[in-house]
């Protein structure tokens, strides 16, 4: 016969059923529990139902499996025996609290009911035990309160109008008890007072709900056991679930324990508790705690709570008696828990804990939030300590945590309080606040005049690059997480929002106007302000980190760039990972940062992007003189004239990375992004060429295309006009020569962009020969050694991966224009559908901002099979912007990649993430010995 489930986990009296790695089971609490109770540390007994009976639950139209009220009934004596008490008994009543646990933590989510089992039977048996009716009555008012709100009201599914809920009717009631008697607080009440309160409460139960207050034990426990059940799909339940995405079908546990009190008089307590400072990650026991309360009083801030100790006493908590003081056997006996919880868990515990009459019992322990800063510190001195291995160390600290580290942030505390405008794409990290200007010129105007500006656009294109640099944050109304916006200001490591779609962005009446919601996907409608309009000059501020516009000035808070635990932090991860991580940088400014922040090299310098910016307007005039060529003659004047810009570029990004690979992409967007728009520009071209303005404006016209990204762009360019390849091939390995014949150790790695057969390669790879051979002889060499590559952007280049391979010494996989030519999505206009495929759950993430692993994945996966099924030692690496996204990198992980490259303000989270999936990897392999030599690029 198959064995029956077990339903119910038993804990208390030095015995428990669970154990801390069964959270799936018995949620984070009761795992907990249990585990407290087998390290002996003092734990009211108690007992959890496991999320298989809330699964069962909702699948079987709200009903329980039938052995649940045997198994109940039987672990509720187990509970008994341990307090020597009886639950429902007259002369020795036992009290329980009831509360949810999932395997995620959700705090305040889910419902509690507390003081279950005090009827009208055990309130005299309860007064002679604890010789305090005040306290009895209190407690009984308590438990009516709650449990009419939770499980006679919520629970039942009545929605009250505002205002008339039981809660807030009874809390009335208790307000005119407390007028008519001239009580301040509701400490005052005497016990006869609590006691006709008591009595109106019922009667109003009784009107209010139509039934009357549960009057029996066992119908209390019921109920509440059901109303936690209940509360897993109560509304705030599910919208947590959804904004931290949390699976619906994981359920709730319910614990029973047995009630121990704080409030039973001046030898008792009750306190929160860190095992280290969640804010700082300082080693120090940092905590809370209120003489004679019960929990719910310190969590609700209705008392200021005192320090637990006198070392964490602040200047405003100076003259407040702390545990320590107050009751010092308590204090210690709380120290060696805490000793020895650290000790167990290995990681900062967030505690609860209640004194009842001078004996200290442990109610709750998990691992505690914490901050970024803290998070770093403690990983680093648990790993200085021995706690812990490196590899949990990574592990620990999440990217966002690092990343919080890494950028000028807006403050937290006044961001919780702030109201939302809208909701865009995270496209550029930290916080950003300033005037809001509509115009790349206004936004390098305002700027000079030292005004802090937000540079607002529907959309942007690379002549608002100026004003981009300038602005202290950018936020467009369009464009996706590739779009020109997002990667110009990642690279900068600049604050941006992209694809804010609820904004209407008039830049010509210069207003940003914020509709009434509903804005996109995954905010909270209550912290989104009304419809509203800013104008120019306004302040407005924006968290990049996560997509979120505010009106006004929020403010911020700074970094420490030289911080000493985040370098041996990521020195550590860097000890943990196999990927390389390198950078994605375009000039010798970016190169050095990259460098900075821990690059190994480059893994894509875009060289358009020098024909953009400060001090670009002299190469920028000669190549669009070359775009506007009609000739090849004409074209290689133009290129003669633009080489000495473009070797002494590409010559100091070499230089600043000295001794690290450089991958240098020859020439890759479509040309007519370069063509000048405004007239001026276009006469001063016309009279450069000798041609008329007339001229210029046709040749302009000539290279329009309907679908540029898919036309003559990367390689296609090197194809039709040689001398174009030809004059950067030349840059690239002459600035090597020179470096090289200067001492310095230049590695540059040249990669042809968007090609989708092998033949494309061999038609740059005859230029390339050509031009080895005349720079050979040139500086008198005999060789010089450098690699050539290609990018796999397109899906062909994946497919025919292995012809590819004969020719390419690298693969560099473009995952922006893979995951655009793969899905056929235009990665500039995606603003205006993703919202509804996120929402309607078509896709589970943008692809564009974290790799679409069962698709564009596969491509990879192939491309990297059948590419070394070529060449064995094939060096693949990815260039996208899925360089810096942790999931994705990740997948480069288990893809054998060699290395990632991201813009330079990411590589720390790169790092971070390579480790992370290395760690994972070690944790799954523990019994295998060696680790793995690093891939490295
Ligand atoms: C890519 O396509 O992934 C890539 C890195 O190139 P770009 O974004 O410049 O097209
Ligand atoms: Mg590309």
């Amino acid at each position: 016969m198959a064995k029956t489930k077990k339903y119910v986990y038993f804990f208390g009296a030095g015995r428990a059923d669970g154990r801390a790695d069964m959270k799936e089971l018995l949620g984070g609490k009761g795992a907990n529990l249990a585990e407290m109770v087998h390290l002996k540390i003092p734990v009211p007994a108690g007992f959890t139902i496991t999320t298989e009976v809330c699964t069962y639950y909702y699948q079987n139209g709200r009903k329980y499996p039938k052995e649940l009220k045997a198994a109940v009934a039987k672990a509720l004596a187990g509970v008994e025996k341990a307090m020597g008490k009886r639950f429902g008994d007259a002369a020795q009543p036992l009290l329980v609290s009831c509360r949810s646990g999932a395997r995620a933590s959700m705090p305040g989510m889910m419902e509690t009911v507390l003081n279950i089992g005090l009827t009208t039977a055990t309130i005299p048996g309860m007064i002679r035990l604890t010789g305090n009716p005040r306290f009895v009555w209190d407690a009984y008012r308590r438990l009516m309160m709650m449990y009419s709100d939770v499980v006679m009201e919520k629970a039942a599914g009545i929605e009250p109008a505002e205002g008339k809920g039981i809660r807030t009717q009874l809390e009335h009631l208790m307000d005119e008890m407390k007028r008519a008697s001239g009580a301040k607080s509701d400490t005052d009440l005497s016990a006869k007072q609590l006691e006709i309160l008591c009595g109106q409460f019922r009667e109003k139960v009784r009107e209010v709900i139509g039934k009357p207050f549960p009057e029996d034990a066992q119908e209390q426990l019921w109920g509440a056991i059901g109303a936690v059940f209940q509360s897993w799909n109560g509304r705030r339940a599910i919208s947590y679930r959804r904004i931290e995405g949390i699976p619906d079908d994981w359920g709730t546990a319910t614990s029973v324990q047995a009630m121990v009190f704080g409030n039973m008089g001046s030898d008792s307590a009750t306190g929160v508790a860190f095992t280290r400072n969640p804010a700082t990650g300082e080693n120090k026991f940092f905590g809370e705690w209120l003489a004679n309360a019960q929990g719910e009083d310190v969590v609700a801030g209705i008392r200021t709570p005192n320090p637990l100790n006198i070392a964490t006493k602040g200047e405003q908590t100076q003259h407040l008696k702390s545990l320590e003081e107050v009751m010092p056997p308590v204090y210690k006996q709380l120290v060696a828990i805490r000793n020895k919880l650290e000790r167990h868990y290995r990681d900062m515990q967030d505690i609860e804990f209640t004194i009842e009459r001078g004996k200290l019992w442990m109610l709750q322990t998990r691992t505690g939030k914490r901050t970024g800063t803290a998070a770093i510190r403690m990983a680093v001195e648990m790993m200085r300590d021995r706690l812990i291995t490196k590899e949990t160390a990574a592990a620990r600290v999440t990217p966002a945590q690092l990343d919080e580290l890494l950028h000028r942030i807006l403050d937290p505390k006044a961001e919780q309080k702030a109201q939302a405008l809208a909701k865009g794409l995270p496209a550029g990290p930290g916080g950003a606040t300033g005037r809001v200007v509509f115009t790349a010129a206004d936004a390098v105007a305002w700027t000079e005049r030292g005004q802090a500006v937000i540079l607002c656009r529907k959309e942007t294109n690379p002549e608002d690059v100026e004003g981009m640099r300038a602005a202290g944050g950018i936020l467009t109304a369009l464009g996706g997480m590739t779009s020109h916006a997002a990667l110009v200001a990642r690279g900068w490591g600049k604050c941006c929002i992209v694809g804010a779609g609820a904004l209407a962005i008039d830049a010509h009446a210069k207003t940003v106007t914020a509709p009434t919601g509903p804005y996109g996907s995954g905010l909270n409608k209550d912290r989104m302000a009304g419809s509203k309009t800013l104008r120019e000059g306004d302040w407005i501020s924006l968290n990049g980190s996560r997509g979120i516009v505010y009106a006004g000035q929020l403010p911020t808070v700074d970094p420490d760039p030289e911080n000493p635990l985040l370098v041996e932090f990521l020195g550590a991860c860097d000890k943990v990972r196999r990927l390389g991580v390198r950078a994605n940088a375009d000039n010798p400014r970016d190169a050095a940062t990259a460098r900075r922040f821990g690059a190994e090299g480059i893994g894509l310098v875009r060289t358009e992007h020098m024909f953009y910016g400060e001090g670009a307007d002299q190469p920028l005039f000669l190549l669009r003189k070359m775009i506007l060529s009609k000739t090849p003659e004409e074209r290689r004047a133009a290129c003669d004239e633009l080489y000495p810009y473009v070797k002494s570029d590409i010559r100091g990004t070499l230089e600043a990375m000295d001794g690290l690979p450089v991958t240098i992409r020859l020439l890759d967007p479509p040309l007519h992004e370069f063509v000048p728009q405004g007239e001026d520009k276009q006469r001063e071209l016309a009279e450069s060429l000798g041609i008329t303005l007339q001229d210029v404006r046709r040749r302009a016209e000539a290279l329009h295309e309907s679908n540029p990204m898919m036309g003559h762009r990367g390689v296609r360019l090197g194809v039709t006009y040689p001398e174009v390849s030809e004059m950067q091939i030349r840059a690239i390995l002459e600035a090597t020569a020179e470096l090289r014949a200067a001492g310095k150790r230049a590695i540059p790695e040249i990669m042809i962009p968007v090609t989708c057969t092998v033949n494309e390669l061999k038609d740059q790879q005859v230029i390339i020969e050509k031009v080895k051979k005349e720079v050979l002889s040139k500086f008198g060499l005999k060789k010089l050694d450098f690699l050539v590559g290609t990018m796999i952007e397109i899906p062909r280049a994946a497919l025919t991966a292995g012809r590819m391979a004969e020719a390419a010494e690298f693969f560099s996989f473009g995952t922006n224009d893979l995951t655009q030519m793969g899905f056929g999505f235009s990665r500039d206009d995606i603003g205006a559908f993703m919202p509804d495929y996120l929402n309607k759950k078509i896709l589970a993430a943008d692809p564009f901002q974290t790799l679409d692993q069962e698709g564009v994945g596969e491509l990879i996966r192939m491309g990297i099979e059948r590419g070394r099924a070529t060449r064995p030692g094939l060096k693949v690496g990815i260039c996208g912007e899925h360089g810096g996204d942790p999931a994705s990198i990740a997948f480069c992980h288990k893809a054998a990649m060699n290395y990632v490259s991201c813009s330079p303000f990411r590589v720390p989270i790169a790092r971070l993430a390579a480790a992370q999936a290395a760690a994972k990897d070690a944790g799954a392999r523990t019994a295998k010995k060696g680790t793995p030599r690093k891939r490295g690029g």
